[in-house]
């Protein structure tokens, strides 16, 4: 058993905002580090400078500060192994490129973009569509394997262009254990003579990646599928290096909710959800939203992302951040792709809201309501409204009459439930609410039942009327908790007001 610290590290691309997959990851490597008394870093690799999008890395340290794993080694954060952004350590990385030359692993390059489109263009024509530079084709490039050592140094001397490039071993069976997907064999020659080194100066991903990974002591390298075919070089390069390999675990993809395709970040807003956790606005001002946006809790968005391509073995859904890291595992995850479910990620949102106390909820209320409200009406609220709720803005929407009195009446509960006898009806309940004292959901409830069985009515054709003269709406909380809510003297005169706002409806319908 070896007894390396455990170290992971999330290393996304400053490219744009983090996808909810790339949340994951993030998601994934925290627990990870968390369960196993580990560290958990961030490192931002931005060495391909033609794909940096300004505001990404701010961008994507937020959004983990939302969520609630930040790591606790990156940029900003400390931590001994910096700098943490590629692009601070690029004087670092070149010296690796040339010790692959010097020991015949790695050579140099000179051929030029056009030179590529020609090989290119050639092999298509003679039927070989995928041409690569590889084993066999660099013999017939031009490159430092293939010309006169001495025509190299003078091109390197007077400051030819040229890359770096891996010097792929022909027919060697590599071979490495993914955590999550086993045993994974990939013979050299299907791998190409990948750059290493590029002619800006910078690094390639595959250099960098595996230098820092292994200069900042990762010990797991944990993240998405589209990586894999990535790791047989990178075991190479480990290998070519003479280090340790990292332990490998590929995550699986996230897919569309209908199982067709990786879910993309177009997705979302088409098919009418979020993909990213925060809002994000290009630069051409185009805006893709967020679940923090929308109103989901950071917790439940977690919870739902945790279940998307791990689940814990019992039939227990609902963990906390705290309890997810007790009990996540590798071994757990799962290999086939995970689908994306909008009406389960509702779900957990629902069931958030309804586990926060009515006082926690009222201080996140007292945020959406614009209007002076103290904070008992705002708990009382809340405790009327959270069973019925999604987020805290529903609310504010569904439960505009506690708000406000209201404005319409609804429609079908008029047509079907005021009766000829209605206004007589109500004229009686108001005389028996007059006399309630102390004016309370209970005394309320009391009084109704009394009520209905002193006329020898049902429940069905009088509450419909009350809520419709209280609320305007068919459907709602408790009637004796609204009641109590308005107080005595806001009912009675909602009632009145409504009993002549409806016959008013009746007459001109
Ligand atoms: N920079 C890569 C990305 O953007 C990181 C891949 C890796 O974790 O090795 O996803």
């Amino acid at each position: 058993m070896s007894t390396q610290p455990v170290r992971v590290r999330f290393a996304p691309s400053p490219t744009g905002p983090l996808h909810m997959g790339g949340v994951r990851t993030a998601l994934y490597n925290y627990l990870f580090a968390k369960k196993n008394n580990g560290t958990f870093l961030i490192r931002i690799e931005d060495t391909d400078q033609t794909r940096f999008v300004p505001g990404a890395q701010e961008y994507i340290m937020d959004a983990l500060k939302w969520c609630g794993i930040m790591p606790t080694e990156g940029p900003g954060l400390g931590g001994n192994y910096g700098p943490y952004v590629q692009s601070e350590r690029k004087n670092l990385y070149r010296p690796y490129a040339e010790q692959l030359v010097a020991e015949d692993k790695a050579y140099y390059a000179f051929d030029t973009a056009e030179d590529l489109d020609r090989m290119r263009d050639q092999a298509k024509q003679m039927g070989m569509p995928n041409w690569q530079y590889n084993s066999v084709t660099r013999m017939s490039m031009k490159n430092s394997l293939t010309l006169p050592q001495d025509q190299v140094s003078e091109m390197l001397a007077n400051g030819a262009p040229y890359v770096i490039r891996m010097k792929m071993p022909r027919n060697h069976d590599v071979r490495f254990e993914d955590l999550i997907r086993g045993w994974v064999v990939v013979n050299t020659n299907n791998l190409d003579d990948k750059v290493l080194f590029k002619s800006d100066g910078m690094p390639t991903y595959h250099l960098a990646n595996i230098v820092d990974d292994h200069l900042m002591e990762i010990s797991h390298v944990i993240r998405g599928e589209e990586w894999l075919p990535s790791a047989p070089l990178h075991v190479l390069l480990y290998q070519a290096f003479g280090w340790d390999i990292p332990q490998f675990a590929h995550l699986p993809l996230l897919l569309r909710p209908d199982g067709n395709g990786k879910l993309s970040k177009r997705d979302g807003d088409r098919l009418g959800f979020p993909v990213f956790p925060t809002n994000w606005t290009t630069s051409e001002g185009e805006l893709y939203s967020g679940y923090r946006e929308k109103g989901y809790f950071p917790g439940a968005f977690i919870n739902m992302l945790a279940f998307l391509g791990w689940n814990p073995g019992t039939t227990q859904e609902i963990f906390s951040l705290e309890e997810l890291s007790e009990v996540f595992t590798l071994d757990r995850v799962s290999k086939a792709g995970a689908k994306f479910d909008p009406d389960k990620t509702r779900w957990f949102q629902q069931q958030y809201l309804r586990s926060k106390s009515d006082e926690e909820l009222a201080q996140l209320l007292k945020l959406e309501v614009e209007q002076p409200m103290s904070d008992e009406q705002l708990k009382d609220i809340c405790h009327m409204m959270k069973e019925r709720a999604t987020f805290i803005g529903d609310m504010v929407t569904e439960g505009a009459y506690l708000f406000a009195r209201p404005t319409s009446y609804d429609e079908s509960t008029v047509q079907k439930k005021w009766k000829e006898d209605s206004t007589v009806l109500m004229n009686e309940w108001m005389n028996i609410m007059e006399g309630i004292k102390p004016f309370n959901s209970e005394n309320i409830d009391v009084a109704f039942k009394a009520f209905l069985e002193s006329k020898g009515i049902g429940v069905g054709a009088v509450l419909p009327l009350f809520r419709l003269l209280l609320t305007g709406t068919g459907t709602g909380p408790s009637m004796f908790e609204i009641s109590q809510y308005l107080g005595k003297e806001e009912s009675l005169q909602r009632m009145q007001l409504g009993i002549e706002a409806v016959n008013q409806l009746k007459i001109n319908a």
